[in-house]
């Protein structure tokens, strides 16, 4: 695109300081890293919309924070630390008062992951913002979706429901004036880092996912890689007072919960015998983690089912139809 060189060495070029290990950043045609001895690296990918991820109207800051971050929650589910990104951004035209508040944002979540951006591409079109983000986790200490047992604890951190109802915000106008709107919508675009309390779990957990669809599917995820169930307590689901006010009652914002996509918490797989040691993590990391279920075997005719309970009693599949817009999600 014309421009672009201005634009790469105005925005992109230069607003870091250099790790160690980045031997060539932007300016050549590939990026040189020099991965430490004994470490994996952990690559992932996500792009973002305009009309799809967002709106048009979105603050620029919070459509980079937002995009990054759903990067970083990539690493933190694999139990990775941030290292390199790359970042290939199409748009419209060079919009500087989109451009600068973008690129602060982006710097700023990224700096304070010591997390650098090495290369990317940028190209005339339609907004999107696709990052590429590679991290390091020590070698076979990865967190993947295949390793719950039977027996193990499942946990989630920090609340569930608070960026579904900012959602809701964002795309109902008449959800503005509940309760906490403006609140909502914040935590929906910014979510809190768990990538340090992913690198704790790294020897712990068993399992560790990130949410990102909604933990009932993410969680189903888990089992199939796993290959066993599970039985969900609804009422031990973590929910802020922001969202119990915003949807009105308690079981409303359990059933939000159970849903709400682009949380960015993890939920994760515990032995019995290391269970206790999350009180001490949970504490060391400033984040809460709440047991919400444990991993069971698989019934003959029900393969990686989720048993949802209500203070320990099944809760019929037929009443949660009736109050739960999207079912499909549960099968
Ligand atoms: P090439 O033609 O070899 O792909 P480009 O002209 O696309 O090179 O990019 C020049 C340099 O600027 C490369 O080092 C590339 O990694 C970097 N770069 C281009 N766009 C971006 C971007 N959006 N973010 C970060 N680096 C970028
Ligand atoms: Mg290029």
């Amino acid at each position: 695109m014309s421009g672009e060189f201005n634009l790469i060495d105005k925005y992109f070029a230069h607003r870091q300081a250099n790790r160690q290990d980045v031997d060539l950043a932007l300016g050549d045609d590939c990026a040189l890293v020099s991965p430490p001895e004994g470490y994996q690296l952990a690559i992932s990918t996500d792009t973002v919309v305009l009309g799809t991820h967002f709106l048009a109207n979105a603050d620029p800051s919070a459509v980079a924070y937002k995009a990054l971050m759903s990067n970083i929650s990539d690493l933190a589910a694999m139990g990775a630390t941030p290292a390199w990104f790359s970042m290939a951004i199409s748009l419209p035209e060079i919009d500087e008062a989109w451009l600068a508040p973008f690129c602060d944002s982006m710097f700023t979540l990224a700096d304070a992951h010591h997390l650098q951006l090495i290369g990317g591409d940028t190209t005339k079109g339609p907004l999107s913002i696709s990052f590429t983000i590679q991290g390091l986790v020590p070698k076979g200490k990865a967190l993947t979706r295949s390793g719950a047992q039977v027996g193990d604890w499942i946990f989630v951190s920090g609340n569930l429901g608070d960026s579904q109802a900012g959602l809701s915000v964002i795309l109902n106008p008449e959800d503005a004036n509940k309760p906490h709107a403006k609140e909502l919508v914040s935590r929906h675009f910014y979510a809190q880092s768990r990538i340090k309390l992913a690198e704790r779990l790294r020897d712990h957990a068993t399992s560790c996912i990130d949410i990102s669809d909604g933990v009932m599917s993410d969680l189903k995820h888990v089992l199939k890689r796993s290959n066993v169930s599970a039985q969900v307590e609804i009422t031990q689901l973590p929910i802020s007072d922001l969202a119990t006010d915003f949807f009105g009652d308690t079981q409303q914002a359990q059933l939000a919960a159970l849903q709400s996509g682009e949380e960015y918490e993890l939920c994760f797989t515990i032995s019995k015998q290391d269970k206790p040691l999350l009180d001490e993590i949970a504490q060391q990391v400033g984040c809460l983690l709440t047991c919400i279920g444990q991993v069971t075997e698989n019934q003959r005719d029900a393969e990686h089912t989720i048993q949802l309970l209500r203070n320990g009693l099944p809760i019929q599949e037929d009443d949660l139809a009736r109050q739960v817009h999207g079912f499909d999600h549960f099968n």
